[in-house]
């Protein structure tokens, strides 16, 4: 294994292991820390943690343990992701997780670099732009786990860690990977231990990639990972992305209720696609939505893609909140369409495409999936993938996990043509 990866969440993971593929490497992704005697074929493993707003102590404690699993197989480099808006509270996790594990691999210094261009999200001069904004002027200062209201990333990690934080600005960067080199160890000479590094275009990610070349830790967004496959030889070929397809009936579960969910399932039904509607009230009520759910699916199952969705407008989803709660109403749907997933599987389904993060992370539960590997990708960030499953059996099943706001809005029909290629 060439890289080990520690990601923050779930959805983050999936986007980090979605640019190692399109760079050249093969990669896994496993959800939470694999047991001590999985073994697993890929250049790169992607830890999938839920670890961005726990408690410091408890973030620190699962990543040092996803960090000994991944020296166990041997990792060469270790790479913390984090989300490309620097998302965490004044205590952390970036900084207590980034030090502990420097402190564990012996590293003395350690390049810190969040952005991603293509999504909009550059570091200049140390301060983090969302679009043409600074973070602080972003709708992530109204974030209800996660505010952020200062740009500055050096100011921003120093309050989180010990060890001194330093910048890397652009000037340096875009010198080439050399210069940035040299920078690095006159940050450590000075007795710095973080250097924030700054990236306003993907050139500037590829000549990071190769000046952080044999540096045991680098905590990044998923941007700079476009820049480390080159530094083993390997480039982008269609290889990486294999996998196995499986034949099989076709669904999609939506849990999400974001503005790019919602036109995808209008997309859906006015093209003609079957669907269900699962009615948050009825389910409160106790009916049993999903029997009526699978019993609606199961004559449907077939070529053609079938929909169930909970997905609504925010007036529609406001009013649901006002009568469960925030968390009860989130909590039962979830379990509803989780439920629904691994029925679908169970009767049959073998490509499942799942809108919404959470919805995901409870699909993925509910089919017992340990580890993914991650294919072509359909849309920015969100890849076709392969798991075994114990609900599936025989030859596993292909799942695509999208987080609420990726996608075009024709992705839940053109997600399986994708697959199909
Ligand atoms: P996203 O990635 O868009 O944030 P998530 O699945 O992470 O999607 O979150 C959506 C949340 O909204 C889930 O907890 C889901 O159960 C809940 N939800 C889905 N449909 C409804 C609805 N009609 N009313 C209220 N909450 C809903």
């Amino acid at each position: 294994m060439l890289l080990g990866c520690i990601a923050d969440d779930f959805t983050g993971a999936t986007d980090l292991a979605n640019n190692l593929v399109r760079a050249g490497m093969r990669v896994v992704q496993t959800i939470g820390v694999p047991d001590e005697d999985m073994r697993i074929d890929a250049d790169a493993v992607v830890v999938a943690l839920k670890s961005r707003t726990i408690e410091p102590e408890e973030a620190t404690r699962q990543s040092l343990a996803a960090l000994r699993w991944l020296q166990a197989q041997g990792a060469g480099q270790i790479y913390l992701k984090v989300c490309s808006t620097f998302d965490s509270t004044e205590r952390g996790n970036i900084g207590p997780v980034a030090e502990a594990l420097a402190d564990a691999l012996g590293a003395d210094f350690v390049p810190v670099c969040p952005a991603f261009p293509e999504n909009q999200r550059t570091v200049f001069k140390g301060h983090l732009f969302v679009g043409d904004l600074l973070l602080s002027d972003s709708s992530m200062r109204h974030h209800p786990l996660t505010p952020m209201t200062d740009a500055s990333l050096v100011r921003v990690m120093q309050r989180q860690c010990r060890g001194k934080v330093g910048l890397v600005d652009h000037e340096v960067v875009r010198q080439g990977a050399q210069t940035i080199a040299g920078r690095m160890r006159a940050l450590q000479a000075q007795g710095l231990r973080f250097g924030i590094v700054d990236a306003i275009g993907n050139e500037d990610l590829l000549s990071m990639g190769r000046a952080f070349a044999g540096l045991p830790l680098l905590v990044a967004g998923s941007g700079v990972a476009i820049g480390l496959p080159q530094n083993h030889g390997l480039m982008p070929s269609e290889a990486a992305a294999r996998l196995p397809v499986i034949p099989g009936p076709k669904a999609v579960v939506s849990g999400s209720c974001s503005a790019a969910s919602n036109a995808q399932v209008v997309d859906f039904l006015q093209r003609g696609g079957e669907a269900f509607a699962v009615d948050p009230l009825r389910l409160a009520a106790g009916e049993d939505v999903v029997r009526a759910a699978l019993a609606w699916a199961a004559p449907r199952l077939g070529e053609q893609a079938v929909l169930v969705y909970a997905t609504a407008q925010p007036e529609a989803v406001k009013a649901v909140q006002g009568r469960l709660g925030v968390e009860q109403a989130g909590a039962m749907i979830e379990e509803a369409l989780s439920a629904i997933a691994r029925g679908l599987v169970e009767r049959g389904v073998r490509q499942l495409v799942v809108a919404g993060g959470e919805t995901s992370g409870a699909c993925v539960q509910a089919l017992g999936i340990a580890r993914m590997r991650i294919g072509v990708q359909i849309d920015p960030g969100v890849p076709w993938c392969h798991a075994a499953s114990p609900v599936a059996g025989g030859e596993g099943l292909n799942l695509a996990l999208k987080s609420g706001n990726f996608g075009t809005p024709d992705f839940f029909s053109k997600a399986f043509g994708t697959l199909a290629q």
